[in-house]
């Protein structure tokens, strides 16, 4: 379940993912942790997706990967 974070963090979780994490969130320390570290990362890779997206404009989700 701990490795929901990532993912909780990028919002690729689904609906139902993505209360179960909040709900383990609430109760355990080592995702909170995490989650404050990880929360830097949107952050950068937002900063990659506006670099691409002014030269390529449509891009495919990350979570596409084959
Ligand atoms: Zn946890």
């Amino acid at each position: 379940m701990h490795d929901g974070v990532a993912a909780y963090v990028l919002g690729v979780l689904d609906e139902e993912e993505h209360e179960a994490f909040e709900r383990h969130l609430d109760t355990c320390e080592q995702c909170q942790a995490e989650l404050i570290e990880l929360a830097e990362l949107p952050d950068q890779l937002d900063e990659l997706k506006n670099d691409r997206s002014s030269t390529s404009g449509d891009d495919p989700p990350m979570s596409m990967s084959r």
